[in-house]
């Protein structure tokens, strides 16, 4: 706080309010300063409130959060306190200082999003066991990709076997997307049928302890044209190669670039139209981005998905996506689903 030259911090956003307190309901305010840390939710919470939150003072009320907050004088003797600007509506942050008048109540981004980016064992267990329960969802997956099954249908199963094998929710809405469909990154499911001949595209992942995973595999259906087979073998080596050079302390640009430059060798570059990955944690996508034009120097104990993945329109798209934890020598693998392309009905 000092640091930041801030006498308190009001953190308003689910994940962060999570992540300092251990509260996982929909409404909670969590108020830090210098000397003491505040956590406000109405009544519906007052059970659940008391199970979960740790090492704070906690208050219930019927009020709007900050005016109870205002009501109690929790930022009394503070002169300045930051809210989280890229989370806050702006009426509430009308609110907010509206409540503290005398506060100087200034923007802040990703504060406590900062303080995440490094896993703790606890934390890194839970991302792991998301990560098994997404291979165990791709395991029995398969056997429902075949001709004259629709994108809506594949995607519903992986919402039920994800359900059936411990995750909370899904991590975000399934993608599945086939044959042509499969050159548009985040395609939504949609009627159509697999048909031979098509590559399927399924992105989806788990929650553990609010905890995500996040796995991409793409899988053939009949006999694949050569174009894809080749697409596929040139996305399955420039993962290969950026999961082999993660290192702690390396650039994210770097990691981009190694996967970028694969691609490129096998006149595929272009094609390759997103960043190579992102942080994993509470959100699906968290610090660090990887992408070639972050700043970002890769942390150990940080996870991150390695997804490149080649779009070519007209014809289809190929993606594969794994979680890592970064460590300081070879990254550790926290998805095992085979990378190998996998055809059903040849
Ligand atoms: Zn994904
Ligand atoms: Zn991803």
């Amino acid at each position: 706080m000092r640091e930041l030259s801030l006498d308190a911090l009001l953190v308003s956003s689910p994940e962060n309010v999570r992540y300092l307190t251990g509260f996982t309901g929909s409404n909670g305010l969590a108020i830090v300063t210098r000397a003491e840390a505040y956590f406000l939710t109405d009544s519906r919470y007052t059970l659940q409130s008391a199970q979960e939150v740790r090492a704070c003072r906690r208050f219930i009320t019927a009020r709007p959060l900050s005016e109870e907050a205002a009501a109690r004088k929790l930022l009394k003797g503070c002169a300045s306190a930051g809210f989280e600007a890229h989370e806050l509506p702006y009426a509430q942050a009308l609110a907010l200082r509206k409540a503290f008048p005398r506060v100087h109540m200034r923007a802040t981004t990703e504060i406590v999003e900062r303080l995440g980016l490094v896993k703790d064992r606890d934390e890194i267990a839970s991302i792991a066991r998301a990560a098994a329960i997404a291979d165990e969802v791709f395991r029995d997956i398969l056997p429902t990709i075949a001709p004259g099954v629709t994108e809506l249908d594949i995607a519903a199963e992986i919402s039920w076997l994800n359900r059936k094998h411990g995750g909370e929710r899904d991590a975000f809405d399934v993608i599945v997307a086939s044959g042509v469909r499969g050159s548009l990154p985040h395609a939504r499911p949609s009627k159509k049928k697999v048909k031979k001949g098509e590559l399927v595209t399924l992105d989806f992942g788990s929650v553990v302890d609010g905890y995500c995973s996040d796995l991409t595999r793409t899988v053939g259906v009949g006999r694949i044209p050569r174009a894809l087979r080749h697409a596929y073998e040139a996305v399955k080596e420039a993962q290969a190669e950026a999961i082999a050079a993660v290192r702690g302390g390396m650039k994210a640009s770097a990691l981009d670039a190694v996967a970028r430059a694969s691609l490129h060798r096998r006149r595929l570059g272009k094609y390759f139209i997103h960043s190579l990955g992102h942080g994993l944690g509470l959100r699906i996508h968290e610090h660090p981005r990887i992408s070639a034009l972050s700043n970002e120097v890769l942390t150990v104990g940080s996870v991150i998905t390695i997804e490149p993945g080649v779009y070519i329109p007209g014809l289809g798209g190929v993606r594969i996506e794994d979680d890592v934890e970064i460590c300081d020598g070879r990254c550790r693998l926290l998805t095992h689903a085979p990378r190998e392309l996998l055809v059903r009905g040849a």
